[in-house]
């Protein structure tokens, strides 16, 4: 099966970028970060400490977890409801960034990304796929953009939505949990020693998109 990983700080633009290559190539689009989603939103709902150890590996227990794809959209189940729609607040971003160093987690999790890699080809973007998830990836891609240009972009979509927001408090917010996604014991956010590294700070969503492609198939020909 084909591979491509895709890992980046948060509102580098990897969902909307790793979305339209899978898209282009036919390619099942894995969104891992959703499965950490969901996991908070359990934890949320279900009002478990995340420094409780033990009530932890119980949530990862009951927390059932799988992926469906509804027209190539996937789709996430949290113990038979389909909680989607529920999980792109920043409460639960929140909880995603502050609960997924939990090593129980993503056992679990990882788990599941692997099985999904091994039955479609895939284009997933997350934290740890080229470095942790799927190390032999067949494309490793490093998507970074600076902290101001990620804030700008999700104060936009923010606005767009009519959502009052402020823009330095977002990107304090990214800071906040680049240095979490990045300084934690397990799989800590870094760029792959085999990933290319693209900064989409001043590229435009179809470039970076063409840009990936190109280098994937000049990769293919030479395999
Ligand atoms: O990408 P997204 O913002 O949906 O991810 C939410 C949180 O889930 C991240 O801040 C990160 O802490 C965690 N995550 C992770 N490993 C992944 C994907 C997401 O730790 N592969």
């Amino acid at each position: 099966m084909a591979s491509i990983a895709i890992d980046g700080p948060a509102g580098a633009g990897k969902s909307t970028i790793a979305r339209r290559i899978a898209r282009e190539l036919s390619y099942i689009y894995v969104d891992t970060g959703a499965m950490y989603r969901a996991m908070a939103l359990y934890l949320l709902k279900n009002q478990i400490p995340v420094q409780d150890r033990e009530q932890m590996e119980e949530a990862c227990q009951n927390a059932d977890i799988s992926i469906v794809y509804e027209n190539g959209e996937q789709q996430v189940i949290l113990n038979g409801e389909n909680v989607t729609d529920q999980l792109r607040t920043e409460e639960v971003g929140n909880m995603a960034s502050v609960s997924s160093p939990n090593e129980k987690i993503r056992e679990k999790l990882v788990q599941l990304q692997r099985k999904l890699a091994k039955t479609a080809d895939v284009v997933m973007d997350g934290r740890d796929i080229g470095t942790k998830v799927l190390p032999d990836a067949d494309l490793k891609i490093y998507l970074t953009a600076s902290a101001r240009v990620r804030a700008l972009r999700r104060y936009g979509e923010l606005s767009e939505k009519g959502i009052p927001c402020d823009l330095d408090e977002i990107e304090e917010d990214i800071k906040k949990r680049d240095e979490r996604d990045m300084n934690r014991a397990v799989s800590p956010l870094r760029q792959a020693e085999d990933a290319v590294l693209v900064d989409t700070s001043e590229m435009k969503i179809e470039d970076v998109v063409s840009e990936i492609l190109r280098i994937y198939s000049t990769r293919s020909e030479v395999q």
